[in-house]
């Protein structure tokens, strides 16, 4: 079955299984006069790579396994990637230092982005950095946005011409940002919820879930709630606190993010750095204290 598709000018939007909900992905392409380019690759295109015969280049807005799905089948378009993940593109080694889990840890994950994601690194990736521009030819422009804090290296892809801007897994879900990796940064994803509602557009496209947003006031909503999570986990943060001084592993064992019982391969590591972020602002905001092990509420 067609994946829904949606056009806005030079970009067309090929939408995942349930709006490119994770393990999914939504596929943008943009159509220059000279140049064809894609926006990540999720499943979705991986589905119907038809679609990426004419493709010259893949812009990673940044790097995880369902955003580089079909990058083996098009072994002669050129790949590029912010500097801050291309490490992470080209090599399992990279790879590794981005999800920074592990070690044991990221044996599974390599077993399940092979069979899962068709993971294959792309050796030949090249940086890109903060602010660069592609002309496509025909008037259509791609400007690049570091927004950091997802991965160290993650981009907003805006088509200037089109009022169209590629937000990626600033995916505004239900489920909130997501910092979990060795290269996340709580600090930055921050910085960037702010920055990302100052990007010149009145299209947004996500990777997941959303999909497509065309209203700016829908935007500012979904964007709100978005960044309104990362305060509720500080507080859900706290409150187990107040029960008594935990550790780390103990806070780990009672799921932060996840349910205590879901069991992807990274989840035990993802929920420790997502943790230790938390915990680390809340002993500088003087809410919580450490005393060896343990952390307790001021
Ligand atoms: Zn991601």
């Amino acid at each position: 079955m067609d994946a829904p598709v949606l056009h806005f000018g030079a970009v067309s939007v090929w939408l995942g299984a349930q709006s490119g909900k994770y393990p999914d992905g939504n596929q943008v392409l943009v159509h220059g006069g000279d140049i064809q380019v894609a926006f990540d690759t999720p499943q979705a295109s991986r589905d119907r790579h038809a679609l990426l015969r004419d493709i010259d280049l893949v812009i990673l807005g940044h790097v995880h396994e369902d955003h580089m799905v079909a990058l083996d089948l098009m072994p002669d378009a050129a790949v590029l990637v912010h500097e801050g993940d291309v490490a992470a593109a080209r090599s399992w080694e990279g790879m590794k230092a981005h999800y920074g889990y592990a070690e044991d840890t990221l044996a599974g994950v390599h077993q399940m982005i092979v069979r899962d994601f068709h993971y294959a690194p792309r050796p030949d990736a090249l940086p890109y950095t903060d602010g660069q521009t592609w002309q496509l030819g025909g008037g259509v422009r791609v400007r690049a946005q570091h927004l950091p804090g997802h991965t160290a290296g993650h981009c907003a892809l805006v088509v200037e011409n089109e009022g169209l801007a590629f937000i990626g897994d600033i995916d505004l879900s239900g489920f909130g940002p997501y910092y979990g990796d060795a290269t996340s940064s709580l600090a930055d994803f921050r910085q960037t919820l702010k920055d990302v509602a100052q990007l010149d557009a009145r299209i947004w496209v996500t990777s997941h879930h959303k999909a497509v947003i065309t209203d700016r006031a829908q935007f500012e909503r979904d964007l709100a709630r978005f960044a309104a999570r990362i305060d509720q986990r500080s507080e859900l943060l706290l409150e187990r606190l107040s029960e008594g001084p935990m550790t780390l592993d103990q806070l780990v064992a009672q799921g932060f993010l996840y349910p205590p019982a879901h069991s992807a391969p990274w989840t035990a590591s993802a929920e420790a750095r997502t943790l230790t972020q938390h915990l680390d602002e809340l002993i500088d905001q003087g809410r919580v204290e450490r005393h060896g092990d343990a952390y307790a509420r001021s």
